[in-house]
């Protein structure tokens, strides 16, 4: 039998309190058995290009986010990530990363991002969320203590449909209906720090508010929203809140650059 106890911690730079039942050591695991999975299961884009440039992108802003962890006492973290960055041929319009960095965009998301800058913006609010550890509050949260033997289930069986299908719903995996909407707390932290990280990594961070004009017109385009918009809800006060923060983030990207 597993014990798991609930710890308070800080988010770095928002300062934000929040609880987590599991630790690295369990959900990291889970979670590159859970990619490794994925990636079988799924097609790998065969435009070369369109994949450099998200693998390119993913690589810098990657950099600026173990520059943090290193010169901000999370050595531990920044030495179990093992960042990967794929693109998967598919019309859905999502992106995720799981915890310890491993992302996938997918093609159906492009349009949404229309530049290099956009796919920062994307990435950047995606690595925010696993840096954040925002899918393991999520599971602490909704799903308390049967938790603890999923992320032990997972790591050692990925092929159980149910401990996949609830791995896959709390981080917005895959194109079902029905995945858990990120809270608005867990949404205003991931565009913060997915500004500072993408300015860090030498992107443009206007693009951000741009990627989210464009995510609200296609939801009100009579087209089916995108699966992204259901896990990452846009809007008005959205929109404004990245313009407001933009200042900032260019200040705090600038100092952590400097560390
Ligand atoms: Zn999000």
């Amino acid at each position: 039998m597993f014990l798991f106890l609930l710890s308070c911690s800080t988010v770095p730079i928002t300062g934000r309190k929040r609880m987590n039942v599991v630790k690295d050591s369990q959900i990291l695991p889970a979670s590159f058995a859970q990619y490794e999975g994925f990636l079988k299961e799924n097609k790998l884009s065969t435009n070369s290009s369109k994949t450099n440039e998200i693998q390119n992108v993913g690589i810098k802003i990657s950099k600026s986010v173990d520059r943090f962890m290193r010169a901000n006492g999370m050595l531990n973290e920044a030495n179990s990530y093992r960042w990967e960055f794929n693109l998967i041929e598919d019309n859905t319009v999502n992106a995720w990363c799981m915890p310890g960095g491993k992302v996938v965009f997918y093609t159906g998301i492009l349009p949404i991002c229309a530049n290099t800058d956009g796919i920062a913006a994307v990435m950047g609010h995606e690595v925010a969320h696993a840096f954040a550890k925002h899918g393991q509050e999520r599971m602490t949260s909704a799903y308390g203590q049967q938790l603890g033997g999923i992320a032990v289930a997972i790591g050692t069986n990925n092929k159980d449909p149910k401990t996949k299908a609830l791995w896959n719903t709390i981080y917005g995996v895959g194109s079902s209906v029905g995945m858990l909407a990120y809270s608005r707390t867990h949404e205003t932290e991931a565009d913060k720090l997915g500004m500072v990280f993408m300015i860090m990594a030498g992107y443009k961070p206007e693009e951000a508010i741009n990627v989210w004009i464009r995510m609200s017109e296609r939801a009100s385009s009579g087209k089916a929203p995108p699966e992204f918009l259901s896990t990452h809800p846009s809007n008005q006060t959205r929109i404004q809140n990245l313009k407001n923060y933009l200042p900032t983030a260019v200040t705090l990207a600038k100092k952590y650059n400097a560390q």
